[in-house]
């Protein structure tokens, strides 16, 4: 399949991995826009969050869990984080595999640009 983010899982693409296991990866993004910019998502390939199904819900939960659990244990959870998902063109999904832009270590401005 013709995807970055498969490719990544599949170790076709090296990344530097900061956590896996059976269902879910988190990696650095490649280009961080803060001192902490991870991109967390499941190994399942889903387009947008348009595509899901109650079956995916599973890896949905356990993405997000994985986050808070990474968080708390990179000690950026008493500060705080931000989690984006990005969906289509108008707010600039350009890898087209469900993920969570995960930032922080800097005071992140809101709204976002
Ligand atoms: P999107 O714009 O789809 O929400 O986010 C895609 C993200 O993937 C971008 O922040 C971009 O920097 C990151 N990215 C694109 N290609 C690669 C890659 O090959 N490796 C890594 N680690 N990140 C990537
Ligand atoms: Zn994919």
């Amino acid at each position: 399949m013709d995807c970055i983010f498969c490719k990544i899982i599949n170790k076709e693409i090296p990344s530097k991995i900061i956590y896996e296991d059976d269902h879910v990866i988190l990696f650095e993004d490649i280009n961080p826009q803060a001192p902490f910019h991870a991109l967390a998502l499941p190994k399942v390939h889903i387009p947008t969050i348009l595509e899901l199904k109650p079956e995916h819900s599973v890896y949905l939960y356990k993405v997000v869990e994985t986050i808070a659990k990474v968080m708390k244990e990179k000690g950026y959870s008493e500060d705080g984080f931000r989690v984006v998902l990005n969906t289509n063109r108008a707010a600039g999904q350009t890898v087209f595999h469900i993920h969570f832009h995960v930032l922080a270590g800097r005071l992140l401005m809101w709204p976002p640009g």
